[in-house]
């Protein structure tokens, strides 16, 4: 007899998250379902707990979290593509291939796309769309906690895929919380020459794993532009600058540490309405290229679950805490206070 009720970690708003039991989900003829197993704390979710989101409505309240991974628990009748029993994880979005944007390689903006979310549960319905363009089999090597992290990594790929990094380029990443540390690994393989900075002297440890070459531990008072400066030949600056925290305070800081000619790549979104300055003679003068990059593309998805397959990112560095659906806001407290880098919550078995 398959359950009619489950528990599901419900989002009221900003700091309100309440364990509640809710009917198990209806199988979609041309979907699944899907038994989650482990899902894990990202950036995203922190600032959606403590600061709210832009698509929430007041009053409203739905399943919170998009990250996840699990097994098919029940196949819709028109699927083929899964069995029940299949190890997959899910990846939070999906374009729609037709559009302007789509046809022109910028699927990241397409005008279409679809998200999906509501993963802290356990069981999840998965759409049609999903299950055609964004469900992928964990291979058996693959530990399937491990396996959520195709999320944050795909957007580290599309990153560091843009960004312009050419072989030997000295490229400070500011950040070293998941997506920080995931450029990290992408760009030290493209041969950038990796300067790190973070506040925590435990994400540096990591970053230099991931292949960062020199580290600055921010402390108060630093000279940070400086200090990254210091460290490019003649002080000239780096080649790429990129950001991955999402201050604007941040992405100030980042635009004077490039070369002349250099590129800067804003990668962290920041809260909705903030404003940045920019020295207009600096932009002008030095031919400046500062670049927004957002999301990612189902090319850096598969690229992604690619990198996740062959250990560039491994369990230590990807995981931390780990909780159960009923302490989950406190996985989100320590994911806010910088314990550690992403939080595993276990679901299931
Ligand atoms: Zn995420
Ligand atoms: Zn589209």
């Amino acid at each position: 007899m398959q359950p009619k009720m489950m528990k599901a970690a419900m989002y009221y708003g900003i700091g309100d998250i309440r364990i509640e039991e809710i009917p198990m989900p209806e199988c979609p003829d041309d979907g699944l379902i899907m038994k989650v197993h482990y899902v894990t704390t990202c950036g995203t979710d922190v600032k959606t707990y403590k600061r709210g989101h832009v698509l929430h409505k007041p009053g409203e309240k739905r399943v919170f979290g998009h990250e996840g991974a699990g097994t098919v628990y029940q196949v819709g009748k028109n699927v083929t593509k899964f069995k029940v029993g299949d190890r997959i994880v899910v990846h939070d979005s999906a374009p729609c291939g037709n559009c302007y944007w789509c046809k022109r390689d910028q699927a990241n903006v397409c005008e279409n796309l679809q998200f999906f979310g509501g993963t802290w549960t356990e069981y999840l319905a998965v759409p049609a769309l999903f299950v055609e363009k964004s469900t992928f089999i964990v291979p058996d090597d693959v530990p399937l906690e491990v396996a959520p992290a195709v999320e944050p990594m795909a957007s580290a790929t599309f990153c560091a895929d843009l960004a312009g990094v050419r072989l030997g380029d000295y490229v400070v990443v500011n950040g070293a919380g998941p997506l920080g540390l995931g450029i990290i690994a992408c760009i030290s393989r493209l041969g950038g020459r990796v300067i790190s900075c973070d506040k925590s002297a435990q994400r540096l440890e990591l970053a230099k794993k991931m292949g960062a070459e020199w580290t600055i531990q921010i402390t108060d008072g630093i000279d940070q532009v400086k200090a990254v400066r210091d460290l490019t030949p003649n002080g000239r600056g780096c080649d790429v600058a990129i950001e991955a925290v999402g201050l604007p305070e941040v992405w100030e800081l980042t635009i004077p540490m490039v070369r002349k000619g250099g590129i800067i790549v804003l990668f962290g979104g920041c809260k909705a309405g903030t404003k940045i300055s920019i020295d207009t003679a600096l932009l002008h003068y030095h031919h400046l290229t500062i670049k927004g990059i957002f999301h990612t593309t189902p090319r850096h998805v598969e690229m992604s679950y690619d990198f996740i397959r062959r250990g560039v990112l491994s369990r230590d560095v990807l995981i931390t805490g780990e909780y159960t659906l009923d302490n989950c806001v406190q996985a989100l407290e320590d994911h806010y206070n910088q314990v550690g880098i992403k939080n595993l919550i276990k679901i299931a078995e």
